[in-house]
């Protein structure tokens, strides 16, 4: 049976159950839940870097596809890494080690009937590459990527 999409409240009740285990100092108050119509990967943080705030996006399309259940954890396990850490290390040698730390998965999956490619950028070597899965690290030298938007094919 699938799960139906949970409420806000929902989703952030699931959030503190993840910190509570990978994290129980994180204070999760200056941080703002959204599902959105429009996001194709599984989920994304925005942060500021002249305020203490996060924003929190979960794609209504990624997970009415792929489901609510699990694959939500997964999401939510992804994305309190990047509020954990400092704005600038995105996917970068603190966000691997702490992937390893809580097993969260390497890569979000997509989705087969909407078909996108996002075009990618390495921070070091310039590598440049096209994917259909969120990448988090340059196949080249394994530093962190620039994702330079969205190609539809
Ligand atoms: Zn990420
Ligand atoms: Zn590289």
């Amino acid at each position: 049976m699938r799960n139906p999409e949970p409420t806000i409240s929902e989703i952030r009740s699931r959030l503190k159950k993840i910190r509570n285990k990978f994290y129980p100092n994180l204070d999760l108050s200056n941080t703002e839940i959204v599902i959105s119509n429009r996001l194709i990967k599984a989920g994304r943080i925005t942060q500021w870097y002249s305020i203490p705030k996060n924003k929190l996006t979960i794609s209504r399309k990624y997970h009415t596809h792929h489901g609510w259940g699990d694959e939500l954890d997964e999401t939510l396990k992804h994305e309190i890494i990047h509020i954990y850490l400092p704005i600038n290390c995105k996917h970068g040698q603190r966000y691997r080690y702490e992937r390893k730390r809580t097993s969260a998965k390497h890569y979000s999956k997509w989705i087969k009937s909407e078909p996108s490619r996002n075009l990618y950028k390495c921070n070091s070597c310039s590598h440049q590459f096209e994917s259909q899965v969120d990448e988090v690290e340059c196949p080249k030298c394994y530093d962190t990527l620039e994702c330079l938007g969205e190609i539809s094919i």
